[in-house]
């Protein structure tokens, strides 16, 4: 056929057919160069020599900046590009090989890059490169591992909290009636751990009086009407060992999109011990509001915390006005001192109980109170406030006050025939003493004696009675003391006939004092010496001298006194109850006058005694220099 052709028709077909050839070489470096998809080529020495528009847009480059440039300017990691290049030379196809692109911006892109290499007659033309970008899928899996990680971390962290605080959790599928429990919550119910539960085991568990309005609320939760919450306090009884125990068990309930109850989970946690202290705290505030005691919390510093409703009554301040308050606001101005004396007793670790003294009240009358004081402790036992109980004692001390006038009006009536008594004594003594009828002398000394110790108890009853009426005063005078001691020693005489007295190193020595209230208060201290000593001794009463100090001493080798008995002996009443001293009466004033004469004087009685051997009062004066 083609010999036939015409050679300018064979021209003319030749020139027709490159035409077209033409044109779909045009169309395809077109399609190519338009491509929307990044494409390069690069020569064996890993230069670009060719890159689409689609490219240089991708990364963001003009043609000049990237064309002509080694390919690895343009990766982000060496180690990628120089084994693309690599695979590529050993004659692999690379599909989507993960690679990260830098950009004219200076970011990074995430692509992957399939490449062959074109070879003629076995020699490295270009490589073909196409470059899909996958930066988006690559950040949305980023977000994806991220997430995951902190659900991790989350769960990791809800299950350390679960497992600290002994929270039982449960998963209950209301249409396949499935139950699950966690261990925990197994251990709550007494159930073995190796055992499966479910719905109908649960039911059996509930507490007789409870399962009716449990169940129901479950019921409810499930209601697709309702919100699904649930949390209730319930009783149940355990499996192993029958014990009844309060829990709190909360939950919610999943619907389906057809609005059924598909998913029930919550949790559960044991509260009875939690319950029962609360109760116990409930009890104790209840008694405490109930008190007829003012009971007053507060912390070292004084600030008050606490305040029940009696402390309102006997205060009149509201439990608002006052916590948070100092509790000098109760104290009157002139017993300031009497709180850090108290907590100094109590850091001793001394009680303080039924301290008698004055308060104040908000409308500015004085109270009298008995104070009983305990310390409040931390768990490791350090003091970390206190409480007090303050019982008002007004009514008591007016009864008090009254008995004193009573005992004070006795007191002086039997004082007036006494003293009568006492002086015909003296008389007919004297007479007889000039007649010497032995008998008569030794009945009338004997009734002296009993007259004169009646005397000194009376004396006794009417200091007591002044000075609970706050009506005991000095008369202070300048005296020599030797003398002093030497009639009261006289007098003590009388009272005794196995015991010595001696008196030691108090000559010279001039004090300034109630001459009669110090002479009360030996006599007091000489006549226990003798009293205490049943089988008689040595008593010295005697002075030592230091600077412009004396000190004092009545020392007897009597009886003795415990350790225990010495801190109550000065205490208005207080006796010493054991075999030896039971048969020796008394009242129990006489020490107590001595410590309040002398607590007027600015003094303070002390003892050192050792039961069995003897003991020594003792109390320091003022020395006066002589004129
Ligand atoms: P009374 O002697 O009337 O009981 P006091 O107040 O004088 O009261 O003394 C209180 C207690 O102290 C006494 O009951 C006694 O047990 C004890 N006491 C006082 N002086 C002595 C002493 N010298 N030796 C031993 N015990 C003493």
């Amino acid at each position: 056929m083609e010999e036939t052709l015409d050679p300018y028709i064979k021209i003319a077909q030749y020139e027709q057919r490159e035409k077209e050839m033409q044109s779909r070489l045009d169309e395809l470096a077109d399609f190519v160069e338009n491509a929307s998809m990044p494409l390069h080529r690069v020569n064996g020495k890993g230069i670009i020599i060719w890159a689409n528009q689609a490219e240089l847009d991708y990364l963001g480059y003009d043609k000049e900046e990237y064309v002509g440039y080694p390919i690895s300017n343009f990766h982000a990691d060496e180690h990628v590009i120089n084994d693309i290049l690599n695979r590529l030379t050993l004659n692999e196809t690379l599909q989507d090989y993960p690679a990260r692109l830098k950009c004219k911006d200076g970011s990074f892109k995430h692509a992957v890059i399939s490449s062959s290499v074109l070879r003629k007659d076995g020699e490295f033309i270009h490589t073909r490169c196409f470059t899909r970008d996958i930066t988006e899928i690559r950040k949305e899996q980023e977000d994806k591992e991220a997430l995951i990680f902190e659900l991790e971390q989350n769960e990791a962290r809800l299950r350390m909290v679960v497992a600290s605080t002994k929270l039982g959790t449960w998963d209950y599928h209301p249409k396949t009636g499935k139950l699950f429990w966690s261990d925990e919550c197994k251990n709550i119910y007494g159930r073995p751990l190796n055992r499966e539960v479910d719905f109908e085991i649960y039911e059996k568990q509930l507490h007789p009086e409870d399962k009716d309005w449990v169940l129901e609320k479950i019921q409810q939760a499930m209601d697709p009407a309702g919100d699904g919450q649930y949390d209730i306090t319930l009783r149940i009884i355990r499996f192993d060992d029958s014990r009844i125990r309060w829990i709190r068990a909360q939950g919610k309930v999943y619907f389906s999109a057809d609005l059924q109850a598909e998913r029930f989970i919550g949790t559960v946690v044991d509260i009875t011990d939690n319950r029962l202290a609360a109760e116990r705290a409930a009890k104790l505030a209840a008694i405490i509001d109930s008190s007829d005691d003012a009971i007053i919390s507060k912390t070292l510093d004084g600030i008050i915390t606490s305040w029940n409703n009696s402390a309102e009554r006997t205060f009149g301040y509201t439990a608002d006005e006052i916590i948070g308050r100092s509790v000098l606001t109760l104290i009157p101005d002139d017993r300031l001192e009497e709180e850090p004396m108290i907590l100094s007793r109590l850091r001793r670790g001394e009680r303080v109980e039924h301290f008698e003294t004055v308060r104040i009240t908000k409308d500015r009358r004085l109270l009298n109170v008995s104070l009983t004081i305990s310390p409040l402790k931390d768990p490791q036992g350090n003091i970390i406030g206190l409480s007090k109980i303050a019982r008002d004692i007004t009514d008591k001390k007016q009864e008090d006050l009254r008995k004193n006038d009573f005992i004070a009006m006795v007191s002086h009536e039997l004082k007036t025939p006494l003293t009568a008594i006492q002086s015909y004594i003296q008389i007919l003594l004297a007479k007889e003493k000039k007649e010497s009828d032995s008998f008569k002398i030794n009945a009338l000394t004997r009734a002296e004696v009993q007259a004169k110790k009646m005397t000194s108890m009376i004396q006794d009853f009417l200091s007591l009675a002044r000075l609970e009426d706050g009506k005991i005063q000095l008369n202070k005078e300048r005296f020599e003391l030797h003398p002093l001691m030497e009639e009261i020693a006289g007098d003590a005489l009388f009272l005794t006939t196995n015991h010595t007295v001696k008196l030691h190193d108090c000559e010279d020595i001039l004090i300034d004092a109630d001459r009669d209230k110090i002479g009360q208060v030996l006599l007091n201290l000489l006549s226990n010496a003798i009293k205490y000593s049943p089988k008689g001794g040595t008593i010295i009463m005697g002075c030592e001298k230091a600077d412009s100090k004396v000190t004092i001493f009545v020392k007897d080798e009597g009886v003795g006194i415990g350790l225990d008995d010495q801190k109550k002996l000065f205490d208005k009443f207080y006796r010493v109850r054991n075999e030896t001293v039971k048969t020796i009466s008394g009242f129990g004033i006489g020490l107590y006058l001595v410590s309040e004469i002398l607590r007027y004087h600015k003094s303070k009685i002390e003892v050192e005694s050792k039961e069995g051997v003897g003991a020594k009062f003792f109390f320091g004066l003022d020395m006066q220099n002589p004129r």
